[in-house]
């Protein structure tokens, strides 16, 4: 794609998010808005892959890539994603991946970037290989399909080996990643904090902390400095 069309894309999701976010009067308004783009960023994989004869690997029960690295999220992901939580899971199912997200919290927080970058661990939402609020995981769990799970898994096997990792089909992946940016970027614009967290972490918080969510809304930072995506520097000013 050129430079052109993905700024095309991305302002294409920018603007139905904020239209969307005008019309949010209430904290589950403002969750629908987020779902409506993760549906908007299937539809668009739909498309490439249609567009670009991608023969998709990936299958129900794999979830290799569940284990790989670090998974980052903004908090818009992340409140959409523990509200879901919160009105599919039972009581004790809730508390368990609250359970595990804290401890995951508490594995990667003194990891380095590059250290977190090979680490194999599982997201603390799969369950028997498979996400449990697929329905609302965030962006990065929808752009990266793979077209052959041997480099899948070839990386779950080497770890250390950060050039083992890939698979998606690249042009796809940017499209999606610059669209993804783009509904970010409408939140941005809202006004709503725009860090980048790690998924794992900032879920225990949204899930573990009843005050997060208005803080969010307020404008204010919705998770701890623990909870930011480890990154190369300036990346996530
Ligand atoms: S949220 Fe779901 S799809 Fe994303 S890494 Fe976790 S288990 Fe996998």
């Amino acid at each position: 794609m050129t430079r052109e069309s993905l700024l095309e894309l991305a302002t294409t999701f920018r603007d139905a998010a904020a239209e969307d976010l005008r019309r949010a009067e209430t904290a589950d308004d403002v969750h629908a808005v987020t779902l409506r783009a993760h549906a908007r960023l299937n539809g668009l994989e739909a498309q490439l892959f249609a567009d670009h004869k991608v023969r998709v690997d990936c299958k129900a029960g794999c979830g290799t890539c569940c284990h790989l690295g670090k998974i980052d999220a903004r908090a818009h992901e992340i409140f959409a994603l523990a509200d879901w939580i919160t009105r599919n899971f039972s009581g004790e199912d809730r508390a368990a991946a609250l359970a595990r997200a804290q401890a995951h919290a508490a594995a990667v927080a003194p990891l380095t970037l590059e250290q977190h970058l090979c680490t194999v661990r599982a997201c603390p939402l799969l369950r028997n290989m498979s996400c449990s609020a697929h329905p609302a995981r965030p962006g990065v769990c929808r752009i990266g399909h793979s077209t052959d799970v041997r480099i899948c898994e070839r990386a779950f096997q080497n770890p250390d080996d950060l050039a083992a990792k890939g698979g998606s089909h690249a042009e796809s992946k940017l499209a999606m990643t610059v669209a993804s940016d783009g509904t970010s970027f409408a939140f941005l614009e809202a006004g709503l904090d725009k860090t980048v967290y790690d998924l794992g972490s900032a879920l225990a918080e949204a899930l573990g902390d009843p005050t997060a969510q208005a803080r969010w809304l307020a404008g204010e930072r919705a998770f701890s400095k623990a909870a930011i995506a480890k990154q190369e520097p300036a990346a996530n000013e």
